[in-house]
């Protein structure tokens, strides 16, 4: 802490150095001295071009060439200045000159170099980059991109204040220290910025390792150009100052490659950027590097080496080389780059808002002294009451009008977070259950944030077991022993559990255990509480894809979506437990009906066979003995009795197993010819009894079905009791095996009182019994076919029924086949 302190304070005690020194850069450009002409230079020949305005009198004319200043040879207008630097003002100098094929020495008074105009804008823009560079360091310090670019900002403020003038201005050597720090300036500009483009927006390892190297190479430049420039100094000479060129010359040309690396790394870092967010934000950026130091290179840099000059005045290029630091100004605000929210926050709407409201007090008061005349005590008195009040009206309307206006204007970023706020909450409100919000959670959260993933929990209310609901990659999860990790974390009710270095600074939210947090893979836990505060569920958040931190606003959004997650949640479960209720109520009605409605219909139908059963009994314990033939037919009327009873009664019997779920299936492999046989066989005497004919059509394939066997034969009987009971006049069955589409079929077929298309569908229901036909006055419990179909969904095969009222009735039953 102490040390980061010391850091700050030593960085910002340089920058106040570098501030002076600027101001003296300033100081030298305002009294630096010149000729007062136009000059061009043409392949080594320094001539006049055209004639200052406003100077009074000037012994040059317009194409004179001149040779040499007070003996020294020139041949570069950099030399010449180099010459005339060391002059005031004011002074007067020996100038050779040619004119017209003849050579002459002309007595010249040096004027301004740079007027009014380019000093101001040299400040301007220089003082920009100091500021935006400070205020990087002082909002983010620690981080590196910020660091980077504050000595980037800081150096081409240095490099826009000073300029090659007045080297020789009081205390001695003042004005060479101030050059030597331009030169370091220019050597470490380019590979600052080549350092800034590995460092944001986000760090590049492989280029960070060739940045010391070019810290090294700018060194030797800068050792380099500084030694030459001393010995060009010391004394003045020209031939050396040609030297100090040469080595500039040289240097410029790693200037323009470094700035030409750090633009296309940038550019990289653009084109590569997976986040729609950080995109918008280099946009702006690359557009201030690609504008400003690039002009400088290609209009200023550039033409110096080839033709040594520039191609546009220098003011012009300064101008443009502030576009930098303006776009950088609109990134930061607009897109909070390097977090740094700048002064546009809270601060800004109350300091709007208290410039309108005195505009409005002053307004009043001022109207009410024209209208008074003169103020009295008490008119001002009264004058000020009534101001008051109309700025305390009109506070919060005012209030929320300039809230809005700076949002939309330079939180772009925050007002659209309020329409996707506004969405999501309409959307949870429509979810009906907790995993439908919890899939819309997690893939709207997603989508805004792009993280590397996200999980939803929910929290059972007695035992407290956390079940992962949703998730994207979160398959870390599911794990087995994450979920008890987990619930180890507690969130606040109101804050978010987060890792420190992964969220804004100014953020508000609880520091989350870094071990726990990276074990899991998490950056941000969130509670899903409901109205009364307990924990419902947990919204689990990983890192984002870019690799950048949640900011404010993300972690706005997120606070609202778990409130109103957690809201919905609750009133989600309350519904769940009203429908439930309801259905248990509708369910247990049901059910009573259901047993009073069995318990007489089977004791209806137990009832008919006994009374028979005891009827036929009695007739033969009679004392007037039937015959032998008629005894024998009453013992058959008996048995067919009994047989119906147990039928009747091993359904009830199933069906009571198949509702209590219990009901088990044998399944082996059986011949399903031998199957329909045996029950043919079985049921013979009650078909001949009734006067049936029955007709047989087996195929000769004989169809192996994996099956149990009883269940098939209680199936088939059931059917075929069905076709006889539901006859009338023709009393004849057809029952038919074959194959189709890979099932193994068996069709019942009957001529009797058929099934109505309405009812088709209801007549596998248990207890249903069709109302139509005429099918009551047969005896039944309506569980013959429910059975049959329960008999056929467990053998994974289906039943079928074609049926024609009045004609008859096909049931088929399908078996997948063995193989098949
Ligand atoms: P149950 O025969 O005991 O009433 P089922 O479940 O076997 O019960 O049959 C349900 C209803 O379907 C019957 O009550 C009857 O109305 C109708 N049904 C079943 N089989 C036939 C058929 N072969 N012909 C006409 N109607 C039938």
């Amino acid at each position: 802490m102490i040390s980061q302190r010391r850091h700050r304070a030593v960085v910002l005690g340089i920058d106040a150095l570098l501030v002076v020194m600027g101001v003296l850069g300033a100081y030298r450009v305002a009294v630096r001295a010149g000729v007062p002409a136009y000059l061009s230079v043409d392949r080594g020949r320094v001539y006049v071009r055209d004639l200052e305005a406003g100077i009074p009198y000037t012994p040059l004319l317009q194409g004179d060439t001149i040779r040499a200043i007070n003996g020294q040879e020139v041949s570069s207008l950099q030399g010449m200045e180099f010459l005339t630097d060391h002059f005031q003002i004011g002074d007067t100098v020996a100038l050779d000159v040619e004119r017209a094929g003849q050579a002459m020495t002309l007595s010249v008074t040096l004027g301004r170099y740079y007027g009014l105009r380019y000093l101001l804008i040299q400040c301007l823009v220089g003082g920009l980059y100091f500021f935006l560079g400070v205020l990087a360091f002082v909002k983010r310090p620690g981080d590196k991109a910020a660091l980077v670019f504050h000595w980037l900002s800081v150096a081409v403020g240095v490099m826009i204040m000073s300029t090659w003038a007045s080297y020789a201005i009081l205390p001695r050597g003042l004005g060479s220290a101030s050059q030597v720090l331009d030169l370091l300036a220019n050597a470490a500009i380019p590979v600052l910025l080549v350092h800034f483009s590995c460092v944001f927006p986000r760090e590049k390892p492989r280029g960070e390792r060739f940045i010391p190297a070019l810290y090294l190479i700018a060194g030797g430049f800068f050792l380099w150009m500084t030694i030459a420039f001393l010995r060009a100094l010391a004394p003045p000479s020209s031939a050396d100052f040609q030297r100090f060129l040469q080595a500039f010359n040289t240097f410029r040309w790693f200037f323009s490659l470094s700035i030409l690396v750090g633009v296309v790394n940038l550019l990289h870092s653009f084109f590569t950027s997976r986040e729609g967010e950080e995109r918008r934000k280099l946009r702006w950026v690359i557009l201030g590097m690609g504008v400003g130091p690039l002009c400088f290179v290609v209009l200023w840099v550039i033409p110096y080496i080839v033709l040594a000059r520039s191609l546009v005045d220098p003011d012009i290029i300064v101008l443009i080389s502030a576009i930098a630091p303006a776009t950088f100004a609109i990134s930061i605000i607009r897109y909070h780059i390097m977090d740094i929210d700048l002064i546009f926050n809270r601060g800004t709407v109350y300091t709007v808002l208290l410039g309108v409201l005195l505009t409005i007090y002053a307004l009043v008061v001022g109207t009410a002294a024209i209208l008074a005349g003169t103020l009295t005590v008490r008119a001002s008195l009264i004058a000020s009451g009534v101001a008051a009040t109309v700025v305390a009206l009109l506070f919060e309307p005012t209030r929320r009008f300039v809230q809005n206006v700076v949002d939309r204007t330079f939180f772009r970023v925050r007002y659209d977070y309020r329409i996707v706020q506004r969405r999501i909450t309409d959307d949870i409100m429509q979810c009906a259950d907790v995993q439908q919000l919890a899939d819309l959670i997690v893939r709207r959260t997603d989508e805004i944030l792009q993280l590397e993933r996200i999980g939803f929990f929910r929290i059972e209310e007695p035992g407290g077991r956390i079940i992962l609901l949703a998730h994207r990659n979160g398959g870390l999860f599911g794990a087995p022993g994450v979920s008890e990790s987990v619930t180890r974390l507690h969130p606040g009710a109101r804050l978010p559990l987060a890792l420190e270095y992964k969220v804004e600074a100014g953020a508000v939210f609880e520091a989350a255990d870094p071990e726990l947090f990276r074990e899991l893979g998490l950056a941000l836990v969130l509670a899903l509480c409901s109205e009364g505060m307990q924990t419902l569920g947990l919204l689990v958040l990983g890192l984002k894809r870019s690799g950048t931190r949640f900011s404010i606003e993300d972690l706005d959004l997120l606070n609202s979506v778990a409130t109103q997650a957690g809201l919905a949640m609750d009133r989600i479960t309350l519904q769940e437990k009203l429908v439930m209720e309801r259905a248990e109520t509708q369910r247990l009605e049901e059910l009573n009906r259901l047993k009073s409605y069995f318990v007489s219909s089977v004791s209806h139908e137990l009832k008919t066979p006994l009374t028979s059963i005891k009827m036929f009994a009695e007739l033969l314990r009679s004392k007037k003995k039937p015959g032998a033939r008629q005894s024998q037919e009453y013992l058959e009327i008996i048995e067919g009795e009994s047989e119906r009873l147990s039928m009747l009664i091993e359904n009830v019997l199933d069906f009571a197993q198949v509702e209590r779920g219990v009901k088990e299936y044998h399944l082996t492999d059986v011949s399903l010819k031998e199957l329909v046989e045996k029950v043919l066989r079985s049921m013979r005497y009650q078909f001949r009894m009734q006067g049936f004919r029955v007709e047989m059509e087996i195929s000769p394939e004989d169809h192996l079905i994996h099956a149990d066997p009883a269940a098939v034969i209680e199936a088939l009987t059931n059917l075929l009791s069905n076709a006889m009971k539901y006859s009338r006049d023709k009393k004849a069955v057809r029952i038919a095996t074959f194959d189709r589409d890979g099932f193994a079929a068996v069709a019942v077929e009957d001529k009797g009182i058929g099934i109505s298309e309405k009812e088709l569908s209801h007549i596998f229901d248990a207890f249903y019994r069709t109302q139509e036909g005429g099918a009551q006055r047969s005896a039944g419990a309506g569980l013959g076919l429910a059975l049959v179909r329960h008999v056929m969904d467990a053998h994974g095969g289906k039943v079928e029924v074609r049926s024609e009222p009045g004609r008859g009735s096909t049931f088929t039953l399908l078996f997948p086949m063995e193989g098949g």
